[in-house]
């Protein structure tokens, strides 16, 4: 299970990059991507994802 970035929404803020637990999100061309090999949906580490915690733009950041 991982989590994912929509691309038409996300507004390239930034601000997820540097809040995931396992580097999971990075620049790639322009736009943000969460690497779904990485990505554990932040279980054992915090109690909800924390890319969707900050990403100011709702339903960003989801459930791949
Ligand atoms: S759900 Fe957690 S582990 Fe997955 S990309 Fe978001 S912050 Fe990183
Ligand atoms: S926090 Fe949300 S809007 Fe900002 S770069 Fe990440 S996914 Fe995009």
């Amino acid at each position: 299970m991982a989590y994912k970035i929509v691309a038409s929404q996300c507004s390239v803020c930034g601000a997820c990059e540097f809040e995931c637990p396992n580097a999971a999100i990075s620049l790639k061309r322009e736009m943000y991507v969460i690497d779904a090999s990485k990505c554990t949906e932040c279980a054992g580490q915090f109690d909800k994802p924390q890319c969707a915690a900050v990403c100011p733009v709702e339903g960003t950041c989801v459930p791949a």
